[in-house]
C-alpha cells in the first residue's frame, strides 16, 4: 500500500476514469473525496468505493463550489495529499463541432470545463494542500493527434499539459509537484452520451483497430497510472506527460 492514510480528492470521481483513479487510490490505502453534479451517480460511486470515501456535489466550472469541494475535504480529513483533477471532456447539451458550427459559447463552454477548471481546481485546492502533495491534470492524446470536430477541445487539453509545467515552478518552494496523465481510447460512460446506442459497438472496434496493443483502455488502466503519480515512486518526476494510450499515439 503506498498511500496508507493519505488524502485524496478526484474531480468528477463518480464516472469513468474518475472512478477508476478514485478506486485505485483507496487500493493503496487513501481516503478522501469524489466530486460530482450528479447526486445518484456520486451515490452509486460512494457504494462501490465503500468507507473511506465521500461525495461532494459541485459544478468544477463555479468557483465558489471548487472552494467548497477542497474545504469541506481539510474539514473532514484534514489537508490533502493527492489532488486528480479529472472532471472534463464534453459540454452537456453541446457536441464538438467544427469551426462552421462552433459558436462563441460553444468555445468558451470548452474552455471553461477543460482549461478554466483544471487552473482554477489548482489554485482553489492550494490552501487546503499538504506540502509536498502530489496534482495530477487528466489531459487527452486529443492534444496531439487532431481529430475532426475536436479542435477546441485539443487546444484545452494542450494547454493542460503545458499549466503542469509553469504550475510546477510556481509550487516548487513547497515541493508540490504536478503532472499530467494523458489518456488515450478510454472505455467509459462519455461514448454513450456522443455515439448512438446502437453504433456503439462498431465505433469501438473502429478506435480499437487503431491501437497497437489492439484494445481500449479501462479506467482500470488510468487508476494504476495515476496511484503512479500519486505515490512516492514518482518523486523525481515533475511537470511532465505521461500518455497512458496503448501506443496509439506513435503511429500516424
Ligand atoms: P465521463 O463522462 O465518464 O466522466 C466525466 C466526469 O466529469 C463525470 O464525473 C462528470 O460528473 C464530471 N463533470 C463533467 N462536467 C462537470 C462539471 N461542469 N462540473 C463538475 N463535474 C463535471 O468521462 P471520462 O471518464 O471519459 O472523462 C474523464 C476525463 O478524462 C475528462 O477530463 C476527459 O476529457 C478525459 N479523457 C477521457 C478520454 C476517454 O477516452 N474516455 C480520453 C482522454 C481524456 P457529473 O456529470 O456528475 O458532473
Amino acid at each position: 500500500m503506498k498511500l496508507t492514510n493519505k488524502v485524496a480528492v478526484v474531480t468528477g470521481g463518480n464516472s469513468g476514469i474518475g472512478f477508476g483513479i478514485a478506486e485505485a487510490l483507496k487500493n493503496e490505502g487513501a481516503k478522501g473525496a469524489i466530486t460530482g453534479r450528479n447526486q445518484a451517480t456520486l451515490d452509486s460511486a460512494l457504494k462501490e468505493l465503500g468507507d473511506g470515501f465521500i461525495g461532494i456535489k459541485g459544478d468544477v466550472t463555479n468557483l465558489d463550489d471548487l472552494e467548497n469541494m477542497f474545504k469541506t475535504t481539510d474539514e473532514r480529513f484534514g489537508k490533502i495529499d493527492t489532488l486528480v483533477v479529472n472532471a472534463g471532456g464534453i459540454v452537456d447539451g453541446q457536441p464538438m463541432a467544427g469551426i462552421n458550427e462552433v459558436t462563441e459559447d460553444n468555445y468558451d463552454l470548452y474552455m471553461d470545463l477543460n482549461l478554466k477548471s483544471t487552473y482554477f481546481s489548482v489554485k482553489k485546492a492550494l490552501p487546503f494542500l499538504n506540502d509536498g502533495a502530489s496534482i495530477i491534470l487528466i489531459g487527452s492524446t486529443a492534444a496531439h493527434r487532431a481529430a475532426p470536430g475536436m479542435t477546441i477541445y485539443a487546444a484545452a487539453k494542450a494547454a493542460v499539459v503545458s499549466l503542469a509545467k509553469g504550475l510546477s515552478l510556481d509550487l516548487l518552494s513547497r515541493r508540490i509537484r504536478v503532472n499530467t496523465l494523458s489518456p488515450g481510447s478510454i472505455d467509459t460512460p462519455v461514448f454513450g452520451k456522443i455515439v448512438p446506442e446502437e453504433q456503439l459497438a462498431s465505433v469501438k472496434q473502429l478506435w480499437v483497430n487503431q491501437i497497437p496493443i489492439g484494445r481500449m483502455g479501462s479506467p482500470v488502466d488510468m487508476g494504476k497510472a495515476a496511484a503512479f503519480l500519486a505515490s512516492d515512486d514518482s518523486a523525481f518526476i515533475v511537470g511532465t506527460e505521461l500518455i497512458s494510450d496503448g501506443g496509439m499515439t506513435n503511429i500516424s
